[in-house]
């Protein structure tokens, strides 16, 4: 089973993540993206991410090395199809965690995956919660949520939403959901 865990910027996909797999073991791996960005003090190559250079990367979408990829704020974010499938052959779950560009290309490809969207509390209430506030200028009100409009169309391409209000129960909710996948019948 591919899992793919994504949503909007800024939501905390990688800290939940990172909470996923810091203290239990878990029976699904962790897909280790390669990106083209610098690495941040304390993260190492082959364990958070493989750090590559631009050359290298595009080398491995020319050669059909990549399940996806997307440029992010200047860099290129992929996932190695070759780790995926090593993965997928063992019988393991693999888990994706990923910008929605690469989610959906994933989608594309393999659409028995499980797709849930994390995203941030409160969506539902934002208009009421900026109006009320009364210190946002209209036009960054409008701005955002024409932004928060476009994150929750995003949502109805996915099989779940998380909402990530606190981490340990987000997880939660996402340990849950993979099981009950594992409970089902059928996949449509
Ligand atoms: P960061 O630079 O903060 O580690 O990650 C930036 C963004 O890239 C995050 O939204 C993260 O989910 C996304 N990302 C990480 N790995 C991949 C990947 O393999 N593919 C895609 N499409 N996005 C990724």
């Amino acid at each position: 089973m591919l899992i793919v865990l994504s949503g909007p910027s800024g939501v905390g996909k990688g800290t939940v993540r990172k909470a996923m797999f810091a203290n239990e073991e878990r029976d699904f791996v962790y897909s280790i993206s390669m990106t083209t960005r610098k690495p941040r003090p304390g993260e190492v190559d082959g364990v958070d991410y493989y750090f590559r250079t631009r050359d290298e990367f595009e080398h491995e979408i020319k050669t059909g090395g990549m399940l996806e990829y997307a440029q992010y704020v200047d860099n290129y974010y992929g996932t190695p199809l070759k780790y995926v499938n090593q993965t997928l052959d063992s019988g393991k779950d693999v888990f994706l965690e990923i910008e929605v560009n690469g989610a959906m290309q994933v989608r594309e490809k393999c659409p028995n995956g499980v797709f849930i969207f994390l995203t941030p509390p409160d969506l539902g209430a934002l208009r009421q919660r900026l109006e009320g506030r009364g210190s946002e200028a209209s036009s960054v009100i409008d701005k955002r949520l024409v932004q928060a409009r476009e994150e929750i169309k995003m949502m109805q391409n996915y099989d779940y939403a998380v909402v990530n209000d606190k981490v340990p129960l987000a997880v939660e909710r996402i340990q849950n959901i993979i099981e009950s996948e594992h409970l089902r019948v059928q996949r449509v």
